[in-house]
């Protein structure tokens, strides 16, 4: 029987696992997991009956996979959109909340009248916008550059830095100056290369056709009634065949003739016939030193911003701003470190949960070291930031600090590259699949696409073959 290992107990890994399950039922699956629970980067708090998310809040419907995983494991009754009656965000500039202007796709502006009514920018950033049609010089399509240097060329400074930044970088929780436009929003490219201008380049762009899931469930953004966590329990029920593993981190894992594998854990050596290691970058820089020095140094040195989740419950009566939005953002140079909050109480309608008003602040920016801070100092900036944004002194009837050092990787300046020459090495290991957020998209949505594409080259290179029952989930 084959003898697969997967390394890490996120969604990547998790789903994996129920791939491997359902595609190929003849496998034998061991998942190991560092932590003391599956979900990494997922994780929910319901404890005093009120959903604050910890990480993610939700997923794209127009991106397939996922949907179609919560569907499969039973829980597309209990998936949910964002509260129709609520659209858009703010921004917070300077003290007041100004709303995005309308037409403003991925940042970019592609309607002229809201940018030139908007107070949220001066005379002279809003005629900046017409720097994007003399923008005489295209950008090279074989050269990567920074999404910021992009962008600055095409509409100045004040739209980049109080629009496009806070609504692109927060995905990343990344600097646009230093983030890669091919790696990021490589259809920002596409529309110069088209148009030269951006603005009229994103305009044209046909709208995608429209995407069946984001039909049946009303809304591009899905969670679930009682949080993500709900998304890592579910797969985990449905797995049969996989033992899993945890508080179990992998130490070592070493080629063996015959494109085996041997995996080190504090319980021993174990051998597989094939790996998916779904870690962050650097653990799986530690985890496979006999690559090239040159592949080591790139996994190794892939960039990750610590960050922070606090999230809050608050009686309404407490709470003196009106919440007509999902909530706001918060550009560099606002005089708040926070860099969004969200309405979550508006945003969701989550049933069966306390008629509290709950709010998440983020924290953290690629370059900053807000985990400096302890719990208590967190609390202590999150107070008094929440007093200057929303007036709020009252004190909160439920608070809770996540902490998540290196929480998301960077997608820098050349990452397309450089991960190419990654997957050039990875050529030279049979068996050996390497997946995770640093590579293909941080999205919720993109690690199951990873780990389902990657399920299907493996099974295509081990030659396991395909299931021939129909797969039963316990639903
Ligand atoms: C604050 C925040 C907000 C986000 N918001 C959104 C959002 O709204 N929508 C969205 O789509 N995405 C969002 N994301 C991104 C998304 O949550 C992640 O990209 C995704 O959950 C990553 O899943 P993963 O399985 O690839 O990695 P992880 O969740 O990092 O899982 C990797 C696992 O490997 C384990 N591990 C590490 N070392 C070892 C070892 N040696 N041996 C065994 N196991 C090991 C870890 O403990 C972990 O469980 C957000 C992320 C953060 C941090």
């Amino acid at each position: 029987m084959t003898r697969v290992a997967l390394i890490g107990g996120g969604l990547t890994g998790l789903s994996a696992a129920y791939y491997l399950e359902r595609d190929y039922p003849g496998v034998e699956i061991d998942l190991f997991e560092a932590d003391k629970e599956l979900g990494g980067r997922i994780r929910t708090d319901t404890t005093h009956n009120v959903v604050i998310e910890g990480g993610p809040d939700s997923f794209l419907a127009t991106k397939p996979d996922l949907v179609e995983l919560c569907e499969e494991v039973g829980l597309g009754p209990h998936l949910m959109g964002t509260n129709p009656r609520v659209r858009g965000a703010y921004i917070f500039w300077k003290n007041r909340y100004f709303p995005i202007p309308d037409g403003i796709q991925t940042g970019v502006p592609t309607k002229a009248k809201p940018i030139f009514t908007s107070p949220l920018l001066s005379v002279a950033g809003k005629l900046a916008l017409l720097k994007d049609f003399v923008a005489m010089t295209k950008g090279r399509e074989d050269e990567d550059q920074s999404l910021g240097h992009f962008l600055r060329r095409h509409f100045g400074n004040q739209i980049v830095d109080r629009l496009a930044a806070p609504m692109l970088s927060g995905i990343f929780a990344g600097d646009v100056d230093q983030m890669s436009l091919k790696a990021t929003f490589p259809h920002l490219l596409a529309a110069e290369q088209e148009a030269r201008s951006v603005y009229l380049g994103s305009k044209r762009r046909k709208a995608p056709p429209p995407s069946p899931f984001a039909q049946r469930y009303h809304s591009i953004f899905l969670t679930v009634d009682r949080g993500l966590q709900q998304i890592i329990r579910k797969i985990a029920e449905n797995l049969h065949q996989t033992r899993i593993m945890l508080s179990h981190p992998v130490q070592r894992v070493t080629p063996k003739p015959g494109g085996q594998w041997a995996l080190s854990t504090s319980s021993g050596v174990q051998i597989y016939d094939a790996l998916v290691i779904t870690t962050p970058s650097y653990v799986t820089a530690r985890l496979l030193p006999f690559l090239s020095s040159e592949a080591q140094d790139i996994l190794a040195n892939i960039p990750y911003a610590d960050l922070a989740v606090i999230g809050a419950a608050y009686d309404p009566a407490d709470v003196p701003v009106k919440t007509d939005k999902t909530g706001f953002l918060v550009p560099r140079g606002s005089g708040l470190r926070m860099t969004a909050v969200t309405w979550v109480s508006s945003k969701w309608h989550y049933p069966y949960t306390e008629p509290l008003f709950v709010l998440r602040a983020f924290y953290g920016r690629y370059g900053e070291n807000i985990l400096q801070q302890n719990d208590d100092q967190l609390i202590q900036l999150f107070r008094q930031e929440l007093e200057k944004s929303m007036h709020i002194t009252a004190d909160p009837r439920y608070l809770r600090v996540f902490r998540i050092p290196q929480g998301l990787p960077q997608y820098l300046v050349g990452h397309l590259e450089r991960m190419a020459r990654i997957r050039q090495e990875l050529k030279r290991f049979p068996h050996l699949f390497v997946a995770g957020a640093f590579e293909d998209g941080v999205g919720m949505a993109d690690r199951v696409k990873q780990a389902r594409e990657t399920v299907q080259q493996m099974g295509q290179e081990l030659n396991l073959s395909p299931t021939e029952v129909p797969f039963e989930t316990s639903t």
